[in-house]
Order: C-alpha cells, then structure tokens, then sequence
C-alpha cells in the first residue's frame, strides 16, 4: 500500500479505511463501531454499516446518528404493545397500516423491541394485533435454538382516549 497516510495524523502506513470519507486512517486515530450497531433499521443506511470511522467523519456523521438510533431506542422501550387477544380492548385503534412482520430473531424480548423499533421509525406509538410464535430450529442436524417471529400493525394512540 504506497501513499497511506493517516487522513488525521499524517503518519505513514495506516491501513484502515474510514467508511465514510474512504481515506486511510492508522489505529491510534480510528473511531471504532461495533458490527451490527445498528441492525435494527430495516434498511441499513450505508455509512452505518461500516466500523472503522476517522475522527472527522465520526464527530460529524456517526455520534449523532448514534444519539439518534438510541433516542429511537428509548421511545421503542416505551410504546404500547397490545396482542392479538387484547382486540376487543383495542377494537377502536385505527388498523389502516400494513403489519410490521420480522421473521427471524433468535431473541423474544429483541424481537419485540426490533418490531418496537420500526414502529417508532414509522411515527407511531403503539402496536396492536401483535402474534408472536416461536420454532425450534435444528441446522444441520447440530445444535437446536429457538426462532422467534412476529408481527403487529403499527399505530398512532392518544393518551387522551380511555379504554
Ligand atoms: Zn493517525
Ligand atoms: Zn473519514
């Protein structure tokens, strides 16, 4: 690798690349992501999927669209979930959505977070009709884990309307 300078020291030999400006940044000066930060958006924006960020990009890119995954987060903690039983109490929500469905989670509590989670990118508050199921899974005939799929539709309640 000839010409790799660090983009923000200046040393030669620095063999990583920032994800977003795509100039080589040494160890000392790289900002580090763990893979999967952000696997809970449906679709991944492409500079969140790298791990190795410059100092620069990271300030400017990558902390505040970290303080916003986590602000997403914590209103994802809060929301309303009310299962397919609980219809007669939630017979009066709108269900004009289309369902939020994920199908693969090897987790319970991390799927309905990670369908929590959408709902809240979507703007919504709340989800109803929600069916969870689970199976037990068995790749090739190695070790058995349980699947966890689920899903619910996605909707706006006011705090106002009493059940
Ligand atoms: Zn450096
Ligand atoms: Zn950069």
């Amino acid at each position: 690798m000839e010409n790799s300078n660090c983009c923000v020291c200046q040393k030669p030999k620095a063999n990583l690349e920032c994800g977003v400006c795509h100039e080589h940044v040494c160890k000392k000066c790289a900002q580090f992501v763990e893979d999967g930060s952000f696997s809970f958006y449906k679709t991944v924006p492409k500079i969140l999927q790298s791990t190795v960020f410059c100092g620069p990009c990271y300030d400017r890119e990558i902390s505040p669209a970290i303080a916003e995954y986590e602000q997403i987060m914590k209103k994802a903690k809060g929301i309303s979930i009310f299962m397919k039983e609980d219809s007669k109490i939630t017979q009066r929500f709108s269900r004009k959505e289309n369902p939020i469905e994920i199908k693969e989670c090897e987790d319970k509590d991390e799927l309905v977070m990670r369908m929590a989670f959408l709902a809240v990118t979507g703007g919504f508050n709340a989800l109803v009709d929600v069916e969870i199921k689970h199976e037990k899974v068995k790749p090739g005939g190695k070790y058995q884990y349980t699947n966890w799929s689920g899903k619910g539709i996605p909707t706006l309640v006011t705090s106002s309307r009493h059940l």
